[in-house]
């Protein structure tokens, strides 16, 4: 678990020296990819030693991701090299390598992942245009003109319907063959949580549901969303499916999920554990929480 001390974020010279102990460990970013290694499907983070790789610490943007047990922690993005040659490991999408995490070890990687992106992208003030400079060890930007920019977090709604002992899973088109998951949208300006449960649900599915109960959140940064799981009680049956956002979507039993959950049946799958749906349908199964 990190610590992200904050408090260090505008001290220069603490970062220094945090950057130049021994230490201290760097995240690689390069482009949508983060370094990893391992074997197998459940790739482990690569942290690279700051002191042993000194030519990727010397005059460059190094954002400050936080203390763990062992020592700072710092994200070097190093995008901008047409062919990156790793020291060690080898470049993945976090996406996809990341399915079957530790969710400590996603997290770094994720945070990592996010900040450099949004430094990356973050160019230009929407004030006066001006550029915008590296600031508060890559948690703000600033311009010329002192306008501050800050990382942008976009909140997006996971929602399971339920009806007594069963729930309503759905596939959009760009999912892997076989998988359904639960219902998911963007939060619009001025629109609550439960509001844009209630108004994605009917988008979606047809179906107008009460009472929205938050379960979890996960910070997503692909590229900069908080998604925020809820079960939502349906006030009705009849499914009238949105064929532009959705190829199917079904009401399916906790027996039929177990079957899933417990590989007795391959009927469908259900999103890898590091996604917020995982839980969230799980719960649901398994009649936790
Ligand atoms: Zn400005």
């Amino acid at each position: 678990m990190i610590d992200r001390a904050a408090h260090r974020r505008g001290h220069p010279r603490w970062l220094d020296e945090a950057l130049r102990s021994e230490h201290a460990r760097l995240v690689l970013v390069w482009r949508d990819r983060n370094l990893v290694g391992g074997e197998g499907r459940v790739p482990t983070p690569v942290l690279l030693s700051a002191h042993v790789h000194p030519d990727l610490t010397v005059d460059r943007e190094v954002v400050f991701l936080g203390v763990d047990a062992h020592g700072p922690l710092f994200a070097v993005d190093l995008s901008e090299r047409d062919d990156l040659q790793p020291p060690d490991g080898r470049l993945e999408d976090l996406r996809m390598a990341g399915a079957f995490m530790p969710r400590d070890d996603f997290d770094l990687l994720a945070t990592a992942r996010g900040l450099c992106g949004w430094n990356r992208r973050t160019r230009y003030c929407e004030r006066c245009g001006g550029a915008l400079a590296f600031a508060n060890a890559g948690f703000k930007r600033v311009c010329a003109e002192g306008h501050e920019v800050f990382p942008r977090t976009d909140p997006a709604v996971m929602i399971l319907v339920t009806r007594g002992d069963r729930c309503v899973l759905a596939r959009q088109p760009r999912f892997p063959p076989g998988m359904f998951s639960a219902l998911a949208g963007f939060v619009e300006p001025g629109e609550s949580l439960e509001d844009c449960v209630k108004r994605e649900t009917l988008e979606e599915v047809g179906i107008e549901v009460d009472a929205p109960r938050y379960a979890a959140s996960q910070g997503w940064p692909f590229p900069q969303s908080l998604m925020l799981s809820f079960v939502a009680e349906a006030t009705r049956e009849t499914i009238t499916r949105d064929d532009e956002e959705l190829e199917d979507a079904r009401w399916v039993s906790r027996a039929e999920l177990r079957d899933v959950f417990e590989k007795r049946s391959r009927d469908f799958f259900v999103p890898p554990p590091m996604s917020l749906a995982h839980p969230l349908i799980r719960g649901f199964a398994y009649e936790e929480g």
